[in-house]
This record gives C-alpha cells, sequence and structure tokens, in this order.
C-alpha cells in the first residue's frame, strides 16, 4: 500500500514536472522567439559569438560586425466593435494558444506602418474591411519580447468570415465566449477599454 502511495506520488510529481517542461517551452517559444536560436551570421554565414556588447550579452559576428539585437517584435491587435454588440473574436487556428479566442492582429510586416499592419490582420482573419478608430494604447509585459498597439475600429456591420489562422469568428462580448481567451493582455486591453481607464 505504501509503496504503491510512493510509487503513485511519484508518477505524479514526473508528470508535474513534464507537464512544467512543456509550458516552459512552449513559454520559450512565444516569449521570445528567435533568442538563442541563431547559430550563424544571416549575412555572411559566419558563426555567431556571444559577447558583451553596450552592456549585454549579445549574440555577434566578429566576420562583418552583425549584431542580434533580439529586439521586441511589433504585434498589431485589433478592438473591433460589431453592429450586434460584443468584439469580434478570432478562435486561434495556430499556437501559441491554438483553440483559444483571442482579438485580431499579428506581427507587423516589414516596411508596413502598424496601422497598415492592423487593417491587414483584420481582413486576413476576419475578412473585414475596417477603419481604424485610434490607437488606444500599448502594451510590453515583462519577459514578452514583443510590443502589442491595441487598436480601435470603429463598429463593423458585416459579419466576420475566418481566414488565415483563424479557425472560427465569432461576435461576443467578453463574458459570453465560447472558450477561455488566449492572452491576458488582450482580456486586460479590453477591460481597460470598457471601463475607460487610461494606459501608457
Ligand atoms: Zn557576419
Amino acid at each position: 500500500m505504501l509503496s504503491s502511495l510512493v510509487l503513485g506520488g511519484a508518477f505524479a510529481l514526473t508528470l508535474a514536472a513534464g507537464y512544467a517542461l512543456a509550458k516552459i517551452k512552449t513559454n520559450c517559444g512565444k516569449v521570445q522567439p528567435y533568442a538563442g536560436r541563431y547559430k550563424f551570421c544571416p549575412g555572411c554565414s559566419a558563426e555567431l559569438v556571444e559577447k558583451d556588447v553596450e552592456g549585454k550579452l549579445r549574440k555577434t559576428c566578429e566576420s562583418c560586425g552583425f549584431v542580434h539585437w533580439n529586439n521586441p517584435l511589433p504585434v498589431a491587435v485589433i478592438l473591433i466593435p460589431h453592429r450586434d454588440g460584443g468584439f469580434v473574436f478570432v478562435k486561434r487556428k495556430k499556437n501559441p494558444r491554438a483553440g483559444y479566442f483571442a482579438l485580431p492582429g499579428g506581427f507587423v510586416d516589414p516596411f508596413e506602418s502598424a496601422l497598415q499592419g492592423a487593417i491587414r490582420e483584420a481582413k486576413e482573419e476576419t475578412g473585414l474591411e475596417i477603419e481604424i478608430d485610434r490607437l488606444l494604447f500599448t502594451s510590453s509585459p515583462t519577459g514578452v519580447n514583443e510590443v502589442l498597439m491595441f487598436f480601435l475600429a470603429k463598429t463593423v456591420y458585416e459579419q466576420p468570415v475566418a481566414g488565415d489562422d483563424a479557425e472560427l469568428c465569432v461576435v461576443s462580448s467578453l463574458n459570453s465566449l465560447p472558450g477561455e481567451v488566449a492572452f491576458e493582455t488582450h482580456r486586460q486591453a479590453i477591460i481597460d477599454y470598457m471601463l475607460g481607464i487610461p494606459r501608457a
């Protein structure tokens, strides 16, 4: 009896440890998508080495001088109010957080403005041609190597149609979503907007 309890406990611990590891891996993939992954210089293919550059260890190329600064990536996120009430949400098709609900959005493409990125992402994921009302606020949570820009769209009247990496689109209030919200930053952004809480 005692041994089976011990074994059971050990099994549970192993499971918990495995889960924790998986979680860390998932978070790493999300938090710093490229951190530590570059082995070779994208400019000249020489091997990168870690060196102190301006007070921090950064991957650098001793051959051509390339420095991998690993700056936060810009993400455009859009609150799209719908005539039927609530906002347009997408059910995510891909990880991170596949199967969870999020506001439409994504990484800003090279050389496009964040505003253009917001309009493009909304079109790709929801099929909606939106107009931007204004930038609500930015968010750059500690440990997440991204700068999120939350835009407010003008109210839309058409029904969204899921596309790109959205599995499904729903028009819903935050509380009536048929599933969990993918990101705390999105949930908080909606609440702050609804309550009129000013953000930096
Ligand atoms: Zn190089």
